[in-house]
């Protein structure tokens, strides 16, 4: 059985996930942790977007 988790923010492990979210809110502050979020959501919006600009054109070939 494998209940360790790993700090989404560090590389640092725990042994389960109470231990992780103290350790979140400790250490990490919500203002990093929003930070971390709104990273990944712009991440992903800019792979939206250039999956949409990217959109293969002649692929109607075959
Ligand atoms: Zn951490």
């Amino acid at each position: 059985m494998n209940d360790s988790a790993q700090c989404p923010m560090c590389p640092q492990r725990f042994e389960n996930r109470t231990d992780l979210r103290v350790h979140l809110m400790c250490e990490h502050r919500k203002s990093a942790i929003t930070d971390e979020l709104l990273a990944a959501v712009e991440t992903k919006h800019d792979l939206y977007r250039t999956i949409r600009e990217t959109r293969p054109v002649g692929v109607l070939e075959s």
